[in-house]
């Protein structure tokens, strides 16, 4: 079938993602906004309690965005001017933002095209006696050899913030991401399995750190007894809100669930894309971790050499079927303000290549496997009509 004959869509349109809000969340939120206190108070305490018994008893602080945490994470580790940190150029620019923010230097090395993750052995080769901190990406929610990760930063002395934001219930042996490790970063955006709206969480390694972040959290204030206030680090306003730590408290007992329907329908992405005309001209599929990964995305690499259409064309065409797509994301290294500070085209070809070629398609708990057909056939037809 031409897809021009099937661009006009009746079906509703399918987003890339959309969250799982529950009536008794609705219910809480609306509990929590008659109840005379709104922001940071029981619902921020409870849902830091929920979030540390997920994440084995360690301490864990929220705040009101991934962003906010990422960089109190590397204040914690005592980032500063003249440090320079490694990471990825296949991220969110946030994971890079952060760095500079502190006043550090991103040094990017490239992603292994396999897993899309930070290359551990290119990581180790970055390391320089300026090297301070390493924030691996968990692109998707796949996690990274923890193993090797670990052993690299000890052998080094680093300290790791790991940018967990898309891996809220990915595991390592078995162990969740979190659990493990050293400061751990996640984000409750609205798109991530699991959401607060907008919000993140830090998991420490003691409480003293996760006082001081507390600090950092609001203007370095410190209270005690009544009226006792003292202010003795520079914090700033990152304090989440009880409205979206009762939407993050509502949303925790469905985690596990949404995760699991989020791999089934993955298994049926891959089942039916597999031996179709998309896969046959070199549609590039995501590593099939069904052990670790708590698939936060479901991510293809348009075969683009062999296609007269460009992924922004793919996009179209997909929106005129009635179904959303995302792109996630271009190579931090080539935005105009990172090409100002020296970074330039050929440094890091696997994130360049799936900068340009990767394209999300909808993966969220609440798709139907009809919606997963719809998607597969939509795919396999653009690239059929497309083919050079
Ligand atoms: C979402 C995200 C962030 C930032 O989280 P916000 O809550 O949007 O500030 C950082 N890094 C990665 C990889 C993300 O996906």
């Amino acid at each position: 079938m031409s897809d021009s004959a099937t661009s006009q869509s009746n079906q509703p349109f399918l987003p890339f993602t959309r969250p799982s809000i529950d009536d008794a969340t609705i219910a809480g939120v609306a509990e929590v906004l008659r109840s005379g206190w709104i922001t940071s108070g029981p619902q921020v305490q409870a849902f830091e309690k929920a979030l540390s018994e997920f994440f084995g008893g360690r301490p864990v602080r929220t705040f009101n965005s991934g962003t906010a945490t990422l960089e109190i994470g590397l204040r914690l580790a005592g980032v500063q001017g003249g440090d320079e940190v490694i990471t990825t150029s296949l991220s969110w620019v946030a994971t890079a933002n952060v760095i500079l923010e502190v006043g550090a230097t991103p040094v990017f090395v490239d992603v292994d095209p396999v897993t899309r993750n930070i290359d551990l052995d290119l990581l180790e080769k970055a390391i320089t006696p300026k090297t301070r901190a390493i924030i691996p990406v968990y692109l998707a929610g796949l996690p990274v050899d923890m193993d090797r990760l670990y052993g690299i930063a000890h052998r080094h002395n680093l300290r790791v913030i790991e940018d967990a934001a898309q891996a809220m219930g990915s595991t390592w042996r078995g162990k969740r991401i979190g659990a493990l490790g050293d400061l751990v970063s996640f984000s409750f955006h609205a798109n991530k399995n699991l959401t607060s709206i907008e919000g993140g969480a830090l998991v420490f390694n003691n409480e003293d750190e996760a006082r001081l972040a507390e600090k950092y959290r609001l203007q370095g204030v410190t209270r005690t007894g009544f009226d006792g206030m003292d202010v003795d680090v520079l914090g700033g306003k990152f304090n989440l809100t009880d409205v979206a730590a009762r939407v993050g408290l509502g949303q925790m007992p469905h985690l596990a669930a949404f995760n699991a329907r989020r791999k089934e329908l993955v298994r049926l992405y891959l089942d039916t894309l597999a031996g179709g005309p998309a896969v046959a001209l070199g549609l590039g599929l995501p590593h099939a971790d069904f052990t670790n990964s708590n698939w936060h995305m479901f991510q293809v690499e348009l075969p683009l050499e062999r296609l007269t259409i460009t992924r922004a064309g793919v996009m179209e065409k997909l929106k005129a079927r009635g179904i959303g797509s995302g792109v996630h994301y271009p190579a931090i290294h080539l935005f105009t303000m990172y090409r100002s500070l020296g970074f330039h085209e050929g440094q890091f070809p696997h994130t360049e290549r799936l900068g340009r070629t990767l394209l999300t398609l909808p993966l969220f708990p609440a798709m139907t496997n009809a919606d997963v057909a719809r998607v597969c056939e939509a795919v396999n037809a653009i690239c059929a009509d497309h083919r050079k």
